[in-house]
């Protein structure tokens, strides 16, 4: 049976993905995105963005991601409800399979995102975007005047903290162990801000009374002494890392030590013809503008690459 062909299939449906389908449409490639199992990616888990630039007074994540699917959708770009599951990247035309069907294509674009590494309990679930944030750079301005905490040790927990003191009174740092990961220069700075507070050896054994729909403390468990307590905050940051998603492409396209996908030029993989964009390629700056502005590129790489290969 002869497979749907197509020039370029996107693979995710987030910032990057659908700015990269909206570039590939308007350069009439009709590209086909594959949204994913979690379609619209992690701004689908914010409320207000108030840092996407052209929106004076914000707008709620999954409003901004309806709107850029539109608006690749009205030059043509196709959207198909349904997740990867498989990719044969080995021969050309590449291959996709997804829970929707199998498409052969001529380029790929790699728009999978990365994911927020969570608690895990599902008190943190349900308060997502509630109280429970993932991104300090995102939510801080809406804790001005309160109380929260910070789960985890490295980097991204300091500068989260950090960040959060311009907004909140208080600010407590949970740490699973009694020194953080953090760099030295992050850590000075942390214990220097009287803002900053820490509850070492302790993990979040639970976000309290969730029926009442946003955060109002946190349970903490000292895992040394096995001792439970109660603190009130009105807001708890989780930066215990992210995770690409890329379990697709290991042994495909070039990843590094974290799972990240390797770019060589632009956002050309390892692979020629496949091109990745957004956060499964930057765990730096992670912001829904940075991975738009990716996408674009990517779609603009891909375009060039078909003239190319014709
Ligand atoms: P990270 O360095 O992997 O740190 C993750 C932290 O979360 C660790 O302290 C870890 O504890 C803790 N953690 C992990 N799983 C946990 C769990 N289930 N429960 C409780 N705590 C848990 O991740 P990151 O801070 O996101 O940084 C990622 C990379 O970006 C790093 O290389 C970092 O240096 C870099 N970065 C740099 C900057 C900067 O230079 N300004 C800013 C942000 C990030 P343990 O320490 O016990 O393992």
């Amino acid at each position: 049976m002869r497979l749907p062909m197509k020039n370029v299939i996107i693979l995710g449906s987030g910032p990057a993905g659908l700015t990269a389908a909206l570039y590939a449409a308007r350069a009439m490639l009709e590209p086909v995105v594959i949204e994913g199992g979690e379609a619209g990616g992690q701004l689908m888990l914010t409320t207000e963005v108030e840092n996407y630039p052209g929106f004076p007074q914000g707008i709620l994540g999954p409003e901004l991601i309806a709107a850029m699917k539109e608006q690749a959708a009205r030059f043509g770009a196709e959207f198909v409800s349904g997740d990867a599951t498989a990719v044969d990247l080995s021969r050309r035309p590449f291959r996709v399979e997804t829970t929707a069907g199998t498409f052969e294509c001529r380029s790929l674009i790699v728009a999978t995102g990365a994911s927020a590494n969570l608690l895990g309990l599902d008190s943190e679930r349900a308060l997502i975007g509630h109280g429970v944030s993932t991104c300090a750079t995102c939510d801080a301005f809406f804790f001005r005047g309160k109380e929260v905490m910070v789960a985890g040790g490295g980097d991204s927990a300091v500068e989260d903290a950090l960040y959060l003191t311009k907004f909140a009174t208080k600010v407590t740092v949970i740490h699973r162990r009694d020194q953080l990961r953090a760099s030295k220069i992050m850590q000075q700075r942390a214990f220097d801000n009287e803002k900053i507070g820490f509850a070492w050896d302790s993990v979040v054994d639970e976000i309290p009374d969730v029926a009442q729909g946003k955060v109002v403390g946190v349970r903490l468990r000292n895992v040394k002494t096995g001792d439970v307590s109660e603190l009130p905050c009105d807001g708890v940051f989780i930066a215990i890392g992210h995770t690409p998603n890329t379990r697709l492409f290991e042994g495909q396209l070039e990843l590094d030590v974290k799972g990240y996908i390797v770019l060589k030029n632009s956002t050309e993989t390892s692979v020629p013809g496949v091109f990745a964009a957004g956060d499964v390629v930057d765990p730096r700056y992670k912001q829904a503008v940075t991975a738009a502005g990716m996408g674009c590129r990517a779609a603009l790489d891909a375009e060039k690459w078909l003239e190319t290969e014709r």
